[in-house]
């Protein structure tokens, strides 16, 4: 099983992504407000709820808001591995001996200096380059992923090569679309040429013997080769559980506050939780896995859910495509169907 442990509500950063008016007003029904901004319950209580075949992934807010506790759990709580999904500008206060224990580790970046900062704050892009740096030459030698987000003024596939060409191995991107209107989405039909370009680019590059580790790709490509079906890829619901500061079990990280939908307390165990009917009748649906939990319970009937639907069926038809001269390079043993593996819910969501 896999866990995120929210070890700070708050966060060091106010980024225009989750600064949206688009969220609505108070809502007391479904939200508690009063949820501690750090872990209210008994640490002890983690090293018997984490078993050792478990992994333990650290969020927040920003989950380094709370670093003495992810200290205290990393010293005290017998796991499979520890990553962090973190936006990286507290990194070098953690200390390398912590740092380099993590198996992965997720930092939130968008690409080069201008995209990043003009959602994120200025100076976030040099802080976390730096940090970037900083643990690499401390000898962090786990998974480093950078997770983006893409919005209408984003070019895919420019700003994950930007990334490629500055030090990151790992890029997984998500679409800051959800809640716009039908109007506002139109940039997405520039994102689908986008994603085409990059997939092209992709291909070519196993051609020379490498596949590059984009996750969108990478993930969705290895079921395609496998023939296997997937359920939601993240593992919200079944897989991955998240471990709320009072005790509270939520299916997904992104519904922390949200009281309506805990599925269990960290006491009592949890249920499980998966995609509704929208997802079940798709016709994608084995290859798709229902993309996103958290927007499948609440918003699934919006136009912009079937809007975005219709951007995942493209970009999965193409993968289905490209897929034929993926295999022919097995084939021909210029790349392995080995170069394909991840490790399944470490964070990314895998369907943008
Ligand atoms: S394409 Fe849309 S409706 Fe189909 S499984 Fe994915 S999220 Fe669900
Ligand atoms: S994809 Fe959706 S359900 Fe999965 S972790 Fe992200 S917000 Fe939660």
């Amino acid at each position: 099983m896999f866990y995120h442990i929210i070890t700070s509500i708050g966060c060091n950063l106010s980024c225009k992504y989750c600064d949206k008016e688009e969220f609505g007003e108070p809502d007391e029904e479904t939200y508690d407000y009063k949820v501690p901004c750090k872990i209210s319950y008994d640490l002890e209580k983690l090293k018997t709820f984490v078993k050792k075949e478990d992994y333990v992934t650290f969020y927040g807010g920003e989950p380094l808001l709370g670093m003495d506790d992810i200290r205290k759990i990393m010293d005290s709580v017998e796991c499979q591995g520890f990553m962090i999904q973190t936006n990286g500008l507290l990194l070098h206060e953690l200390g390398a001996e912590y740092v380099n224990k993590f198996k992965t580790i997720l930092v939130s970046i968008d690409g080069d200096e201008q995209i990043t900062d003009k959602y994120r704050g200025e100076g976030v892009h040099k802080k976390v380059m730096e940090n970037v740096k900083l643990i690499k030459e401390q000898g962090f030698s786990g998974e480093l992923i950078a997770r983006m987000v893409i919005t209408k003024d984003s070019d895919v596939y420019a700003q994950v090569k930007w990334l490629l060409e500055n030090g990151f191995e790992n890029v997984h991107w998500q679409l800051d679309a959800m809640f716009s209107d039908l109007e506002e989405m139109k940039w997405l039909e520039k994102y689908n040429s986008d994603v085409v370009k990059l997939m092209n680019f992709w291909i070519e590059e196993m051609k020379t013997g490498k596949v590059l580790r984009l996750y969108p790709f990478l993930v969705v490509m290895d079921s395609i080769l496998r023939n296997e079906r997937s359920l939601l890829r993240c593992g919200s619901g079944y897989s991955n559980f998240t471990v709320v500061t009072n005790g509270k079990i939520s299916p997904c990280p992104i519904m922390t506050l949200m009281k309506k939908y805990y599925c269990g307390d960290i006491d009592n165990g949890y249920k499980k939780t998966f995609v509704n009917w929208r997802c079940l009748a798709c016709l994608d649906y084995d290859l798709c896995g229902g993309r996103c939990l958290y927007s499948n319970i609440l918003y699934s009937d919006l136009e912009s859910y079937e809007k975005l639907c219709d951007t995942t069926r493209l970009y999965l038809k193409t993968l289905k495509k490209r897929s034929v001269v993926v295999k022919e390079l097995i084939g021909k043993k210029v790349i392995s169907l080995e170069a394909f593996m991840h490790l399944k819910y470490n964070g990314v969501e895998v369907i943008p």
